[in-house]
Parts: C-alpha cells; sequence; structure tokens
C-alpha cells in the first residue's frame, strides 16, 4: 500500500477513496518521507456512517451470540494470517522495531478470540423473592460506539475497542490515527473478510476534532471510548456530557518504578532498561520516574546507564534495531525540550540526549538525580527518557509514586512479599507490577484512576462497559 488509489474510509460497506476529499500526509517516521495520501471524512461521510450504523445496531444486537463470536475467531484467524504484512506496514508508519511490530498485531487477534468467547459468558442476573416475584438483570449492548484510538499502538488499541463493542452486540465507527492509516486499514479489511456486515464496522479517517465533535453530538451514538492524552480526554467528556454518553477514557500516565533495595538489582536494570524503550517510551504505561533506594542507587543509575549505550537506535525494519524512531514530529522538539530543562535545572545526563539523523530520532536518553523541579518530572515525556531519583523510606517512595495527577500504572521490584503487598495496596493507581512490566492482556483490565481515566478495557470489565443494565421485575 503506497498510494492515494489504495487508501480510503469504510462506510456502509465499502472503501471510499479520495475522490475530492482533503488528504492527510502519511509519513515514514525512520526517513521523514511522505509514503501516501490519505483521504479525510467529510461531514457527509460521517452522516451517512451514522445512519449505517443505526441499522447496523439494529441488525447486530439480533444476532446470536455465538454467530457473532464465530465471524469474531474467523477475523482473529485472518489477523494472524496476515500478521506479517500488517506488521511491516505498522513498522514503515509508525516505526516501532518489526519484532514489537508482530506482537502488537498478535495481540489483536487474541483480542478478537478473547472477547468471542467472553460474551458468551455475560450473564445477567435473577433475583427470586420468596411472593413468587421474579427480578431479571439483564446485559444488552449499549449502542452504537464511537472510538477514537491513537498513534502509538495503533492496531492493537482499536481492536482494543472494536473486538469489544462488538463481541458485546454494538455497532462501532472506529476513527483510528491519521498519522498510520495502512495498518489499521489491513486490520479492517480482516474484520470484512472475517464476515462483520459493512454497517456493523466502519472505519473513517479525518481532522480528529471535526470528527469528534461530529460524531459525539448525535444522538445515534450511546458510547464513546477515547485512548489519548489527558486534555483531549477532557474535551471529549465535555462534549460525552452534553448527551449523557457513557464513556471509557484511557489517558496518560507518568509511571513511577519503585526499586527497593531488598530487590533482584540485576533483574531490575535489566527489565527497567529494556521496557524503558520499547516503543522509544511512548508508551502509556512506559516506566519513566525511577524512584531507587540510597543504598542500591549507584549502582542502579551506572547499570541502567550502560545498558541504555548498548540500546541500537535505527529504522525499526532493520533486524539489528532494538528501538526505532518518535512516531511523528510532534515528538522529538517536545522531548528535546524537556530534557534541556532537566539539565538546565541540575540532572546528571548520564547516556543518549540527542536527536539522531534522518528521521524522527531522539537517541536513548537516562537523567540521574533529576530535581523536582524539572518540568519533566512532571509533564509525560512519552518518549525515550528515564529519570532516576534516590529515596530513603517505604513513605517516601509512596508519596513520590502517587505525587502526579497521573493514576495509571506503577512498578515496584522488592523481593519482600509483605513489602510487595503493602506497596501493591499503597499506589494510586489502576494497574501495579510486581518484578515485572507486564501487565496488558487481553483478559485482564487495563485503566487508570485519577486523571489518567475510568472504566477498564480489557477482561469482563472492558466487556462490560459496550453494556447498559436492564432491571425486568415480575408479577
Ligand atoms: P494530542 O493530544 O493532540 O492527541 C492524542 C491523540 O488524540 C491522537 O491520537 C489524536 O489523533 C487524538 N485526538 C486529538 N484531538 C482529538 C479530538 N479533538 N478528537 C478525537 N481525537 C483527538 O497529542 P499527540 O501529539 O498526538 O500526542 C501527545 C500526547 O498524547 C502524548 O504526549 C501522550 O501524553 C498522549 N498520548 C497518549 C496515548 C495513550 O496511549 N494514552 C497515546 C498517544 C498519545
Amino acid at each position: 500500500m503506497n498510494s492515494t488509489s489504495e487508501l480510503g474510509i469504510y462506510i456502509n460497506g465499502s472503501w471510499r477513496r479520495g475522490e475530492g476529499r482533503d488528504i492527510h500526509n502519511v509519513v515514514n517516521p525512520a526517513t521523514g518521507a511522505v509514503i501516501a495520501e490519505l483521504p479525510l471524512a467529510t461531514a457527509a461521510d460521517l452522516d451517512e456512517a451514522l445512519d449505517a450504523t443505526a441499522k447496523g445496531f439494529a441488525h447486530w444486537r439480533a444476532v446470536d451470540v455465538n454467530e457473532r463470536a464465530a465471524i469474531l475467531h474467523k477475523v482473529a484467524g485472518l489477523i494472524r494470517e496476515r500478521a506479517e504484512d500488517i506488521a511491516v506496514l505498522l513498522t514503515t508508519e509508525q516505526g516501532k522495531p518489526l519484532a514489537e511490530a508482530r506482537t502488537e498485531v498478535l495481540s489483536c487477534a487474541s483480542q478478537f478470540d478473547y472477547f468471542a468467547e467472553e460474551a458468551k459468558r455475560s450473564y445477567g442476573r435473577v433475583l427470586v423473592r420468596p411472593t413468587g416475584q421474579r427480578s431479571l438483570v439483564l446485559k444488552q449492548p449499549v449502542g452504537p460506539v464511537a472510538a477514537f484510538s491513537p498513534w502509538n499502538f495503533p492496531v492493537n488499541l482499536m481492536c482494543k475497542k472494536m473486538a469489544a463493542a462488538l463481541a458485546a452486540g454494538c455497532s462501532i465507527i472506529a476513527k483510528p490515527p491519521e498519522e498510520t492509516p495502512h495498518c489499521t486499514s489491513a486490520i479492517m479489511q480482516c474484520v470484512i473478510d472475517g464476515g462483520v456486515p459493512g454497517h456493523v464496522a466502519q472505519l473513517v479517517y479525518g481532522v480528529p476534532d471535526m470528527v469528534s465533535r461530529h460524531l459525539i453530538a448525535s444522538p445515534v451514538i450511546r458510547k464513546v471510548s477515547f485512548t489519548g492524552s489527558v486534555p483531549v480526554g477532557k474535551h471529549l467528556l465535555k462534549l460525552a456530557a452534553d448527551g449523557v454518553k457513557r464513556t471509557t477514557m484511557e489517558l496518560g500516565g507518568h509511571a513511577p518504578v519503585l526499586v527497593f533495595d531488598d530487590c533482584d538489582l540485576e533483574k531490575a536494570i535489566k527489565l527497567s532498561s529494556t521496557q524503558k524503550f520499547r516503543n522509544a517510551g511512548q508508551v502509556c504505561i512506559s516506566p519513566t520516574r525511577f524512584y531507587v533506594q540510597e543504598g542500591i542507587y549507584d549502582r542502579f543509575v551506572a547499570g541502567f546507564a550502560e545498558a541504555t549505550k548498548k540500546v541500537q537506535m535505527g529504522n525499526g525494519l532493520d533486524a539489528s534495531t532494538i528501538m526505532g524512531p518518535l512516531a511523528n514530529d510532534r515528538r522529538p522538539p517536545t522531548i528535546e525540550k524537556l530534557v534541556r530543562d532537566a539539565t538546565d535545572k541540575g540532572a546528571k545526563l548520564l547516556a543518549g540526549g540527542e536527536r539522531g539523523e534522518g528521521g524522527y530520532f531522539y537517541q536513548p536518553t537516562v537523567l540521574a538525580d533529576v530535581p523536582m523541579t524539572a518540568d519533566i518530572m512532571t509533564d509525560e515525556p512519552f518518549g525515550p527518557v528515564a529519570l532516576i531519583r534516590p529515596f530513603k523510606d517505604f513513605d517516601e517512595a509512596i508519596a513520590q509514586a502517587n505525587r502526579l495527577p497521573f493514576g495509571l500504572a506503577a512498578y515496584a521490584f522488592t523481593e519482600n512479599a509483605r513489602q510487595a503487598n503493602l506497596v501493591a495496596d499503597a499506589l494510586d493507581t489502576g494497574m501495579v507490577g510486581l518484578n515485572s512490566f507486564v501487565i496488558s492482556m487481553p483478559d485482564a483490565p487495563f485503566g487508570g484512576v485519577k486523571e489518567s481515566g475510568f472504566g477498564s478495557e480489557g477482561g469482563p470489565e472492558g466487556l462490560d462497559s459496550y453494556y447498559v443494565t436492564k432491571a425486568v421485575h415480575q408479577y
């Protein structure tokens, strides 16, 4: 895929190509070169999609859950079959190394499989009363969904929403990011080929603010799901409030990592320095603020800096690349400014700290002794920068971890089981990883507290967010 004729928006069962629509240039972030032109939806396109999604919902909610599940399993199978091709598209337009892209694409198949099965088990409740009265608590699909997903995990995050919504019996209009349309369109083709009707799942790209305002204002849309930044999440919440629409908001984070002196230090350094640079740090749950207990601070800092210098940066299609470019031209200047502010205020630069040549590269970077006054200790860097500071005791570590308005993910390294339990209880986040950074899987809830959002994606909780509850009382 590399030309306008092949990219399009998918409305009511057909791909619509350029045909006079405004265009967004798609760029390869490893080179900065324009690789395709993406047609953007007009207001008339969105109206057509809204009309279709209303009809699609009426049809799909009446399809037996086993039949829906069979279709979703077929979609999963097609994604697996086409995974290699889709992974190359993903790397070419998003930048992440091919191995990461493969994992991401395969995670989409797992989501379709998981939600297909989980929906079969979405029972309601029966309340039996001595008078002979019965009360039924029914779960019904919430209705047509508008789903907005970002560019850092373009296919995974689109599928999290689409697989759960379709499994529950909802229709969906997805608006994935304009930066990465080839991979999301290729996934959409799997959805189409798997047998999801054209009025049930639709795909648009457009000017984000125009699309979200238009869709959310429509009485047809009953649920809004968004993954992205806190400011945009707040804006969409306000739009949704006008129609009292249900929302799931998966917003930003600034994840703390508490490294206690009773941890397996070698393991903590190895996992931390690997995870920090996954997807060039453009991960909402990326470990970012490393608080390390004083007794092991120097050894942790030295080990982390040494490991970071070995991270090979380059084009994600090269087999030797461990970290690719940042995804778009907004990221390098943002990271550069945050790093400069931190070093100006006294942070020690121990690795990286420079942009790279060619595309949107920024070196894997380690800052130690970062002052609390540095902007980067408060603003989510969303890039390949690790911040390290020492702490004395448990209470100080927890206070530091919980001090920001974010509450998405937090991590701790300790071999002391009691300490692990206490820290997991005390961290004010939606997710905690203990001695591990693996916290995202289809069958577990994923979501944050405080300004990181609310609601969960993944697990029965994620599916549940696509149902409404109806109580039926029978005398
Ligand atoms: P941004 O805040 O403009 O956009 C974030 C995402 O929201 C993008 O995918 C964008 O297309 C979408 N978006 C923007 N305005 C929208 C609107 N009015 N309606 C619907 N969607 C809209 O910034 P950006 O430069 O793309 O990313 C910067 C910041 O966003 C990052 O620093 C990070 O904090 C956050 N972000 C978070 C995630 C996540 O997984 N939670 C993903 C991507 C970006």
